[in-house]
């Protein structure tokens, strides 16, 4: 039986080796992941340019392409022999709660597996400096295993944040919560006199709010596992489209 582990901050990063080693008594591990960092690159495909693939060592490669195409990789070509059981992302060198899951790379691997027909599970580890995966790392081989003997429906897909910075408070199934980062753009000037941009402010909060993983992970310091799906419709508002009258066109039920 075989488990991949991806992840988007690159084949040498310490959340990834810790996540090997955290299923490797579980299962043959393979690694597809991207050569370089690529987080916050969301679920992005190379398809307009050639992809290399590096085989490091026996069953790990490096893929000079974003977390999505590694996934893809790893199904349609370096494993199509014996399909993985479980796709494991991460560990994430960094939260992804709330809005997050939008941006997350980590996120968007195990969404590409889900996608494919794969059960996938995204782990990360809620710090912004001073990584240490051992609890993290601990808790996502316990729920690998679950995930192997528990079906998950279709086209779903598990997101887990663990604190950081001492022993977790347990455990709690969680929804996506709210949080806000004080959007900024700094511009700074080059040695040719351009400017140049960089996006990204400093400032952060969090609404709490019972039952999210936000205020899981903030408030209470409990690792929050948060079941997501594919899909996007908003059913609430089919009838109030429905209701809108587009001149000039007929609308068809
Ligand atoms: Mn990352």
């Amino acid at each position: 039986m075989r488990i991949l582990v991806s992840n988007d901050d690159g084949i040498a990063s310490k959340g990834l080796q810790a996540l090997v080693e955290a299923v490797s008594p579980l299962a043959e591990v393979w690694v597809v992941a991207p050569e370089t960092e690529q987080s916050a690159a969301s679920h992005a495909l190379s398809l307009h340019r050639p992809l290399r693939v590096r085989e490091q060592r026996p069953r790990w490669f490096a893929v000079d392409g974003t977390p999505a195409d590694c996934v893809y990789m790893a199904v349609h070509h370096l494993m199509k022999d014996e399909l993985p059981r479980l796709v494991v992302s991460g560990i994430n060198h960094g939260p992804n709660l709330a809005d997050d899951v939008i941006y997350s790379g980590t996120v968007a691997a195990a969404m590409e597996a889900v996608l494919l027909g794969l059960p996938a599970v995204a782990f990360s580890l809620v710090s912004r400096r001073q990584f240490d995966f051992e609890h993290a790392a601990r808790f996502a081989g316990a729920l690998a295993q679950a995930a192997l003997k528990n079906p998950l429906p279709p086209r779903t897909l598990l997101n887990v944040n663990v604190p950081s910075h001492g022993p977790p408070e347990g455990y709690q199934v969680t929804r996506l919560g709210r949080h806000h980062y004080k959007g900024e753009v700094a511009e700074l000037t080059d040695p040719r006199g351009r400017s140049y941009y960089w996006l990204g402010g400093s400032g952060y909060e969090h609404e709490s709010a019972p039952g999210t993983d936000v205020t899981a992970v903030h408030d209470h310091r409990r690792i929050s596992i948060t079941p997501l799906q594919l899909d996007l419709t908003e059913h609430q508002l089919l009838d109030t489209l429905r209701g809108w009258n587009l001149e000039g066109f007929s609308q068809v039920s």
